[in-house]
């Protein structure tokens, strides 16, 4: 048997019944002694055989409970460790399990719509693995009294996987839509956690499925939910989505890339192309941004935001992300001396334990410049824990390399951290720059950016500037550093090395 009795111990148990029997042993045989010795002569036999069975069956009675009693209290036990998180105190996964199939058979006679909310850390795992098992359970139960205390009395709160939790809730509890509880929800779990070591920020994905209109079978409510958690996952940072039947056809393409990723691998499907980036000031090309491409032989080519958030989840992307700066570097070579390789750097890669270290070996085995190579790592990876991140930034541009902060002003981040980070450059995400034609206030913005940049003594860089209007936009914002399709596409390195640089286009 898996689980023991606490209590009441088997050892405990035969212990009670041995003590009981050598009782009701000792009691039978001083009885006897009395009888014999003629105590009790002035009484008939029947009834000292009486007392004496008695007191036997009470001996007997008490093993029997004892025993019953232990037994009793293991499947109890049991019952509670199965059914209760040990780490957070709330409902198992059993238990979440049995409570959709009660609420499931109460919205069948009620007729009242309940939603069932599958809320995930993103990329617990390798928080987990980053931070160590013991910040990760406190972590885990930080976030679970958070959670409770976010959500209206009485909403079935469970923990159904290591960083994931899941809610029952009727539509306007507490007389707010799902829509707003959601949102709220969000607001108030994405704020980072105070644990003993450090400050922890943390990405959420929440899915919601709809009882009865989505099922009534627990496993199923719960796949559901989770297909719209993943596919809110897939969508962006700190996003929720609700279940729709497409999802499915989308579950299985997933299913589909995760199974082909390692094969595609092996095969060696996957390249680099390269898209250059111009300097406005000089009007030289400084460097190249390395963009990775799989080359599916039968699907043609794969974009990457389709691949790369599976690797993540996976853990391919520590094999492929390795690969990638190894190309890179190599690739360096063939590249004008003074033009820079920049590379993206996943989250995963960026919180690993030995992050470092790998990259100086690939520096070291491919003999490349450190000064030659710019990674680039999101504003959201580096706020997953700050003094750690700055650490690390630190380690990196101590070995000669650039940083660059890349998809700057998407995340939720408070500026504030810039100051601790060593970096070199601020790349503006290219939602701004596409917003830039048509939204005055995104000017603004980009104006802002590049002022902060300035400020922080780094440079601004654009990413997908498409036309004219925008590189003009940009010049006048101050940010001379620019990449896009105006520019130039991503494209393989010609065979020969790049000597001649293309023209850059005049900016008026
Ligand atoms: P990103 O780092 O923001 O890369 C820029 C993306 O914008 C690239 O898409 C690029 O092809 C595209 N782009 C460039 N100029 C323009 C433009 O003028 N207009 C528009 N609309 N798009 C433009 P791509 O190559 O599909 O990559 C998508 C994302 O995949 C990248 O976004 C990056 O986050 C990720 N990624 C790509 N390669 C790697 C890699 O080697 N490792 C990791 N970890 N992530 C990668
Ligand atoms: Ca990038
Ligand atoms: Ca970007």
């Amino acid at each position: 048997m898996p689980y023991s009795n606490p209590i009441r111990t088997r050892t405990f148990r035969l212990l009670t019944i041995a003590a009981c029997t050598l009782g009701s042993f000792a009691i039978g045989l001083a009885a006897t002694r009395f009888g014999s010795a003629g105590g009790v002569e002035f009484l008939p036999a029947a009834i000292v055989g009486l007392v004496m069975a008695s007191f036997c069956a009470l001996a007997a009675a008490s093993s029997a409970t004892s025993f019953f009693a232990g037994v009793d209290e293991s499947v109890r036990y049991v019952h509670f460790e199965t059914m209760h998180d040990k780490l957070t105190g709330l409902p198992s996964r059993k238990a979440t399990m049995s409570k959709i199939g009660s609420a499931a058979r109460e919205t069948r006679s009620t007729g009242k719509p309940v939603f069932l909310v599958d809320i995930d850390i993103d990329r617990f795992k390798s928080i987990n693995d980053a931070i160590g098992y013991a910040n990760g359970d406190e972590l885990v139960r930080v976030f679970a009294e958070r959670l409770r205390q976010s959500v209206p009395h009485g909403t079935e709160i469970g923990r159904i996987a290591a960083g994931e939790f899941a809610l029952l809730i009727e539509d306007n509890n507490g007389g707010e839509r799902i829509d707003l509880f959601v949102d709220r929800l969000l607001d108030s779990l994405a704020k980072p956690y105070r644990l003993q070591t450090h400050l922890q920020s943390v990405n959420l994905s929440i899915g919601i499925a709809s009882l009865p209109k989505d099922g009534l079978k627990p496993e199923l409510l719960l796949r559901r939910s989770n297909l719209a958690l993943q596919h809110a996952r897939a969508s962006g940072i700190g996003g929720w989505a609700v279940y729709h039947a497409e999802m499915g056809k989308v579950a299985d393409y997933r299913q589909w890339i995760e199974s082909e990723l390692q094969a595609a691998f092996d095969r060696r499907e996957f390249t680099l192309h390269y898209q250059p980036q111009h300097d406005l000031s000089t009007g030289r090309i400084v460097g190249y941004e390395a963009l990775l491409r799989w080359n599916h032989p039968l699907r043609g080519m794969i974009p990457p935001d389709e691949f790369i958030p599976i690797a993540e989840e996976t853990g391919m992307i520590t094999q492929i992300g390795a690969w990638v700066l190894r190309q890179a570097c190599l690739d360096s070579k063939r590249l004008p001396d003074d033009c820079f390789v920049a590379v993206n750097i996943s989250a995963v890669e960026f919180t690993k334990r030995d992050f470092v270290a790998d990259v100086a070996a690939i520096i070291a085995e491919t003999g490349t410049t450190p000064s030659r190579l710019e990674l680039e790592i999101t504003e959201t990876a580096m706020m997953q824990d700050r003094e750690r991140a700055a650490a690390i930034l630190k380690e990196l541009t101590a070995m000669g390399l650039t940083v660059a902060v890349d998809d700057f002003g998407t995340g939720y981040s408070n500026l504030s951290y810039l100051i601790d980070f060593s970096f070199h450059k601020l790349k503006i995400d290219q939602s701004f720059i596409q917003r830039m034609n048509s939204d005055g206030n995104t000017g603004a913005i980009v104006s802002t950016i590049v002022g902060l940049s300035r400020a922080l003594g780094v440079h601004a860089i654009a990413e997908g500037v498409e036309t004219e209007h925008q590189a003009t936009m940009l010049k006048a914002a101050g940010c001379n550093i620019v990449q896009g399709y105006y520019y130039g596409r991503p494209a393989p390195l010609p065979a020969e090395q790049i000597t001649e640089r293309p023209r850059l286009r005049a900016v008026s």
